[in-house]
């Protein structure tokens, strides 16, 4: 799963991104608009900008832009800069491998051999969606569902 602080950033971007060409976005309408902790916010924007994904400006008029058009930037990019890899395990990442303990030999792991299907099948999806490119929202029944505790779960396929 995508870690609370990544689930934060991308949605900072997509902030940044709704209001690319408009100016600085102040950090209190990010952290508002989206619920973000502000000073959680404040070391987001700032890992950021060192990843030369955000431009800032000081003072009263100041805040933050995309230091790159949204329609230059694809969710797979974002997601390998902010996180690393888009991988499952490491041992499947293309630009952050790595093995874990006690690994078995790569060729022979099965692991490793379906994750890398996901990687795959994850970055061709993510690699085709810009940050400026419209999401259709889920639509609410199958939040609902997912969550109802009476919604099937792996618990009733073994029953
Ligand atoms: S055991 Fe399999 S999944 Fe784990 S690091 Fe080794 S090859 Fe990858």
């Amino acid at each position: 799963m995508l870690s609370q602080k990544t689930r934060y950033t991308i949605r900072a971007m997509q902030h940044l991104a709704d209001h690319y060409g408009e100016g600085p976005v102040p950090l209190v309408d990010i952290a508002d608009t989206q619920n973000i902790p502000a000073k959680f916010l404040t070391v987001i924007l700032s890992e950021l900008a060192r990843f030369g994904l955000v431009d800032s400006q000081r003072g009263r008029e100041g805040g933050y832009w995309l230091a790159i058009a949204p329609i230059d930037i694809t969710y797979g990019d974002l997601l390998r800069t902010i996180s690393g890899s888009l991988a499952l395990v490491p041992c499947a990442s293309r630009f952050a491998h790595e093995t874990c303990k006690n690994c078995l030999p790569e060729t022979e792991c099965r692991v490793r051999a379906l994750m890398l299907q996901v990687r795959d099948a994850t970055a061709q999806l993510l690699d085709g969606v810009r940050l400026s490119d419209p999401i259709a929202l889920a639509p609410a029944s199958e939040d609902e569902t997912m969550m109802h505790p009476d919604s099937p779960s792996s618990l009733d396929i073994e029953a």
